[in-house]
Formats: structure tokens, C-alpha cells, sequence
């Protein structure tokens, strides 16, 4: 297998494994390179880096930074970025304090319909990473409300559903600016799957073209749970907007059905996709 899995997840947020172990995996696959891109933190990165010491697998430092518009989550994937650029380190370490005030209120809608989810208990599941909905969802499982937790995102947890609170995020724009400005490439994950559910619409183009002006680099058409339709209509989209076309598997570990590697970025656009970052 070749190319970059660009988008993977750790315990370093709500994935279940650790950056070691998608750099055994990468490895063992015989990928050329992984991007560690956990959500609003890269503090990964450096356990997969020892981990990929002495062998040929490049590591991509990333991070997948929660941005909003109009209600609905609008995630962004920054590569090569310099994680102790002030302006962007102060703002994902207020998205970090600012996801543990939504959990505490996540999880109070939960009592209101209920459902005897502790906050305790999903602190322990987070174990240090940047609270997310997934392990509000194992948590509620646990209780016995739901058989998966797909189904508490579906009933419950997806944006819009009555137990979920956004966060206080910045627009979309405004987190590729950040991006950029500390060194790295901004990119669009998954942007069929904004807009509650998996298979649902996905965003605007003319909020795609807003991030162009920040300076957007590329989108990631494709993605396991695009559609077939998902992936041509954004590919589509970034050839009209002259932007780059990356793939990452979005791996979670166990909390996700995504495998690693099973989307990857070949070698020619990583390097096309690094000639944007600002001199
Ligand atoms: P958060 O960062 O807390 O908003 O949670 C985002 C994570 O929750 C994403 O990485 C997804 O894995 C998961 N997620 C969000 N919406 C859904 C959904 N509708 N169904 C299943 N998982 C979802
Ligand atoms: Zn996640
Ligand atoms: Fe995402
Ligand atoms: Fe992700």
C-alpha cells in the first residue's frame, strides 16, 4: 500500500489507540506516510514520532481543529503546523477547556431525559484528551440507554439532536487563518458530512469559497464515509477552486469502524500540498 493516510485519531483524543500504534500500523501496511490529526491538539505527535524513528515512514504533524457555522460542526485539518504559534495554541487550548464545560452540559441534558450518565465517568473515559462526543457516547452506553453508540449520536448526539450543545468555536475562515498563519496547510475534512448525520448534506460551497480567502489548500473529497456522490461532486469542487485533493481514513481505533489506511493521499499531492505553506 502507498501514499499518506492523512487523517488519523489517538487517545490523544477520541481514538482508542496510541500514535505509537498507528505508526505500527502504517508501517506493517507499508504506507510512505501518516498524519497524527487528533481533535484541537497535535501533543500526539511526539510518542509517534520515537515510534517512527529508523523507519522510512514520514509523519505528517497535524491537528484537526473544531471550527462552527450557523450550528453545525465545520472541521479543519492543519498540516505541518507549529504547534506553539501563540495565536493558534491559545485558541485550541481554549476549545479544550471549552469542550469539557459542553460535556458538563451534554451530559446534563442526558439527566434531563433520564438517562443517569455521570460526568465523572466520561472524564475518566477521556483520560486527559480534549472531552469529545465519542466518549460521551460510550459513557451513555454504558448506562444501558443505547445499544452503540451510533445510536446515541442518532438519537441524541448529532448536531442538532437534543442532547448535544455545540462548542464555542471560531468560524470556519477563521480557523484556516490560524492555520496558516502558524506555518501550516489548511485543508477541509470530510465536507459531505456536515449537517447532523453521516449521509446527509453536506457544506455550502459558498462557505468553501470563504475559506479559500483565508487560504484553504485543499479538501478532502475523499473520505470513507463519503458517498460515491460525495466524493465526485467535491472533487469536482476543488478543481473549480484550484484546490488540492487529499484522503485520510479518519481512524479511531475501536470507536470508529474506519481502518487505517483505508484512504490514502498519494505522494505527488503531500508534496504539492507542502509548496503551500506560507515562506
Ligand atoms: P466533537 O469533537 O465532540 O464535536 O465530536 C466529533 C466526533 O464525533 C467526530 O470525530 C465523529 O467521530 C463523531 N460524530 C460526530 N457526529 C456524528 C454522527 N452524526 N454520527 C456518528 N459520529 C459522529
Ligand atoms: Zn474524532
Ligand atoms: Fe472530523
Ligand atoms: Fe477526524
Amino acid at each position: 500500500m502507498t501514499g499518506f493516510d492523512l487523517h488519523t485519531h489517538s487517545v490523544f483524543s477520541d481514538g482508542t489507540t496510541t500514535p505509537q500504534d498507528n505508526v505500527r500500523q502504517a508501517v506493517e501496511l507499508g504506507l510512505d506516510g501518516l498524519g497524527i490529526t487528533d481533535h484541537d491538539t497535535a501533543d500526539g505527535f511526539n510518542d509517534a514520532r520515537s515510534a517512527a524513528d529508523g523507519t522510512d515512514l514520514e509523519l505528517v504533524l497535524g491537528t484537526e481543529f473544531s471550527a462552527e457555522h450557523h450550528g453545525l460542526s465545520v472541521h479543519v485539518l492543519g498540516f505541518w503546523i507549529d504547534p506553539g504559534y501563540a495565536a493558534l495554541s491559545d485558541e485550541l487550548a481554549r476549545l479544550r477547556d471549552e469542550r469539557t464545560d459542553r460535556a458538563r452540559r451534554i451530559v446534563e441534558r442526558f439527566n434531563a431525559l433520564e438517562i443517569d450518565v455521570r460526568f465523572d465517568r466520561v472524564v475518566e473515559l477521556a483520560d486527559g484528551a480534549p472531552i469529545g462526543r465519542p466518549h460521551i457516547a460510550q459513557a451513555v452506553v454504558e448506562t444501558g440507554a443505547a445499544a452503540t453508540t451510533r445510536e446515541v449520536f442518532d438519537r441524541y448526539l448529532a448536531d442538532g439532536g437534543p442532547a448535544n450543545v455545540q462548542k464555542h468555536a471560531v468560524g470556519p475562515d477563521r480557523a484556516v487563518e490560524l492555520l496558516v498563519a502558524a506555518g501550516g496547510v489548511a485543508v477541509l475534512a470530510h465536507p459531505g458530512l456536515y449537517g447532523g448525520r453521516d449521509d446527509t448534506d453536506g457544506i455550502e460551497v459558498a462557505v468553501i469559497e470563504q475559506m479559500v480567502e483565508a487560504g484553504l489548500a485543499g479538501i478532502e473529497a475523499d473520505h470513507p464515509n463519503h458517498s460515491a456522490e460525495h466524493v465526485s461532486h467535491y472533487r469536482d469542487v476543488a478543481r473549480a477552486l484550484r484546490l488540492e485533493v487529499t484522503a485520510g481514513s479518519d481512524y479511531h481505533g475501536e470507536a470508529k469502524a474506519n481502518r487505517l489506511g483505508s484512504a490514502t493521499t498519494p505522494r505527488e499531492v503531500v508534496e504539492r500540498l507542502r509548496g503551500w505553506r506560507r515562506a
